[in-house]
């Protein structure tokens, strides 16, 4: 019998098993779908890499640092900035000491404001763990302590928050956007450059035994001094077991309450001509924009993202609070052969047709839709939860 079976081979799960293998035990994962990822995955569709739902990796996040290979990852970096659409045309807030003097003649550029955001971010200037000591409130909510008020809130820090909390309404942590936006301010993110998916494979690269795909958990039992797992191939015995699924299926396997999800669509763009050459996210600050919050050339980041001589372009959006969210599937529709696309195209609505999502067939719509979703509110990463019988389910869900 094996020490551990971990559920599930998402970046949780995987990184859980190679802890664990590393500890000596021998463990095994299993994973419901026919491979590796779980919400971080990339589809090969013609050539085009596309992520399941628009995603980057901050190489300054502390867990990437410490715990995957970056080097090997061969990561391509966005823009050091943001792009923003106002009604009079594209500024850019480039970061980088060349482009810092053109940020500086965008309207963001303005002393009060920047000294409220000073003030809202001094939190996240000293280490991590006093941050997560201080008092928290909504990210709102502190926005208005600090006094940070006027466009570089409206137009900048609101837009490129919801496309990333996908959130419109300024509810979450504020320790955590504080430390979110501290990431992006001491990294720049990135994609790697054969995809997203390029992250769980190096997580099961090294672990000692393949994954078995294919095997979804659909029950666990307590049998004497083990765990059985029931799969549709037959049980799996196990002296602990780790629930490193998503938070929704979670609920189906230990007694963890399944949270609220939040829901996000991108949709991708193939193109013979790239309508930018910018490397910036951009969002939109026009007061009727939407429902796209940023949108991407990924091509221009990373240009295995696409096949010589076309670009791969994303726009997301955040679907609405309560809306279903579906599981990740990818849809394919009609890519007619030469088309142009802009970072304005923002009037796409998506339509819920049956059998999942639907761009509405504009005549330039084109490419494939994804759609993942993130719990409305952050999960604990770890959670054990104890068994009055005995032993242990350890779960694990969300981030990691
Ligand atoms: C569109 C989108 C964009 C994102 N962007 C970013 C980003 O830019 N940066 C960032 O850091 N994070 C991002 N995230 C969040 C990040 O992807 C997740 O936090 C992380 O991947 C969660 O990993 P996980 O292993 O906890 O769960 P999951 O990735 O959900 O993995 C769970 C796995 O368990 C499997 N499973 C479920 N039930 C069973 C069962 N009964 N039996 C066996 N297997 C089962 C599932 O098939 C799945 O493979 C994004 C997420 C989405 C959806």
């Amino acid at each position: 019998m094996i020490d551990v079976l971990v559920i599930g081979a998402g970046l949780a799960g995987l990184q859980c098993a190679r802890v664990l293998a590393r500890g000596g035990r021998t463990v095994q994962v299993v994973e419901a779908s026919d491979d590796i990822g779980g919400r971080v995955r990339t589809d090969v569709l013609d050539g085009f890499r596309c992520d399941r739902g628009f995603q980057l990796v901050n190489p300054a996040y502390p867990d990437a640092k410490s715990q995957l290979d970056l080097r090997a990852l061969d990561l391509r970096a966005f823009g050091r900035g943001i792009a923003v659409r106002r009604a009079d045309g594209l500024a850019e807030l480039g970061l980088d000491p060349k482009s810092l003097m053109g940020a500086l003649r965008t309207p963001y550029a303005d002393v009060r404001q920047l000294t409220a955001f000073a003030r809202w971010i001094a939190p996240a200037l000293g280490s991590v763990p006093r941050l997560l000591t201080t008092p928290d409130a909504t990210l709102a909510e502190s926005f208005d302590a600090a006094g940070f008020h006027g466009t570089l809130r409206d137009e900048v820090f609101e837009p490129f928050l919801a496309g990333v909390l996908l959130e419109t309404q300024g509810a979450t942590s504020s320790r955590f956007a504080r430390l979110l936006i501290r990431s992006f301010a001491l990294g720049t993110p990135a994609l790697p450059a054969q995809g997203m998916s390029a992250i769980p494979l190096q997580l099961a690269a090294r672990l000692p035994r393949p994954v078995e795909l294919d095997t979804p958990v659909t029950g666990l039992a307590r049998e004497g001094d083990h765990w059985v797992a029931q799969t549709p191939a037959g049980e799996r015995a196990a002296t602990t077991v780790v629930v490193a699924t998503d938070p929704v299926s979670v609920g189906a396997l230990a007694p963890v309450p399944v949270p609220a999800m939040k829901g996000v669509i991108t949709w991708w763009f193939s193109t013979d001509v790239a309508p930018t050459d910018s490397r910036y996210l951009a969002v939109d600050a026009r007061p009727d924009a939407g429902p796209v919050v940023n949108t991407a050339v990924m091509s221009n980041v990373a240009p295995d993202y696409a096949p010589a001589g076309q670009h791969l372009v994303q726009a997301s959006a955040v679907l609405p609070e309560g809306a279903d969210c579906p599981p990740v599937e990818v849809v394919r529709v009609r890519r007619p052969p030469r088309h142009r696309v802009h970072p304005g195209c923002l009037g796409l609505r998506p339509t819920h047709g049956r059998g999942g999502p639907r761009v509405l067939p504009d005549a330039h719509s084109q490419g494939i839709v994804t759609y993942g979703a993130l719990p409305a509110r952050l999960p604990e990463t770890l959670t054990v939860v104890p068994d009055p019988a005995a032993g242990k389910v350890r779960t694990t869900s969300g981030t990691s």
